[in-house]
């Protein structure tokens, strides 16, 4: 079947913090697709059909059947989604399309930065490793303010049990004194990066999210760590 806009219901819609939500959108029958983990959908509301607005998949391409993006609560489309879309609504989907893909190759190892919501393909990249059982190594750094902030924690952290190639590093920006979180405290700097890196060569970056978060990441991964620009991979939101 060629691409296709089509409408898709939303089977469930899942509250993952109080600012973000995940949409599951249902094939329409006789809905067929090739597509790749990473890559995002453009979703328009009916009664709205010139504002599109882009979503990364926060599924993976083995699911068949359904696409899941998962949504903050951010300017126009994101509170909408977040505060009013439930099950049984309907969305237009533009196919899937976009190059933020992750290299599964064997020696391969994928380092993917990301903070709040920007984390949300990641999801994809580790589920699609994890069920196939690939060797290639993923390590997430991901950068939150608070505990309460991490999307998809029991999620990622039953993955990092099941996949002994996939590590789950969380950093808080903003915890009080008194928390008790025993993980790493502050931001993403080029040390932390750095601890992670094996085989330099074999590894990738991928940075997500807001343009100010990418670009920064972009700037410490190349110009501080030296790491040459094709060895890194962006998906800017804007
Ligand atoms: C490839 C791609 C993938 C994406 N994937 C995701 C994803 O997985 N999850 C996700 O949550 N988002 C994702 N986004 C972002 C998403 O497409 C939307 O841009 C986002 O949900 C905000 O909705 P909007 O564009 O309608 O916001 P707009 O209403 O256009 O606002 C854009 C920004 O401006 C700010 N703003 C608006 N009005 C004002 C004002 N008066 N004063 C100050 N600031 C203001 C808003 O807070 C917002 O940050 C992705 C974007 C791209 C390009």
């Amino acid at each position: 079947m060629a691409k296709i806009i089509a409408e898709m219901a939303i089977e469930t819609a899942t509250m993952e913090l109080p600012d973000t939500k995940t949409l599951k959108l249902q094939w329409p029958e006789g809905y067929e697709v090739d597509f790749k983990t990473g890559q995002f959908i453009t979703v328009y509301w009916p009664d709205t059909p010139t504002y599109k607005r882009a979503y990364s998949l926060s599924s993976c391409a083995l699911d068949r059947g359904f696409f899941e993006v998962t949504v903050k609560r951010d300017g126009k489309m994101g509170t909408r989604i977040v505060d009013w879309a439930k099950a049984g609504d309907k969305l237009f989907v533009i196919p899937p399309a976009g190059k933020f893909l992750p290299v599964m190759e064997p020696d391969k190892h994928l380092i993917c930065i990301a903070g709040g919501s920007g984390v949300t393909p990641f999801r994809g990249f580790v589920r699609d490793a994890t069920r196939r059982q690939l060797a290639t190594r993923i390590t997430i750094l991901y950068s939150v303010r608070t505990t309460a902030d991490i999307i998809f924690n029991k999620e990622f952290r039953e993955l990092a049990q099941a996949n002994p190639n996939f590590k789950f590093e969380v950093t808080c920006t903003r915890l009080g004194q008194e928390d008790p979180w025993t993980g790493r405290r502050g931001r993403i700097d080029a040390a932390w990066v750095r601890s992670h890196i094996g085989d330099a060569a074999n590894t990738v970056f991928y940075a997500c999210g807001p343009t100010a978060l990418v670009e920064g990441t972009h700037d410490l991964v190349v110009n501080e760590l030296g790491i040459p620009k094709t060895q890194m991979l962006l998906e800017k939101w804007g």
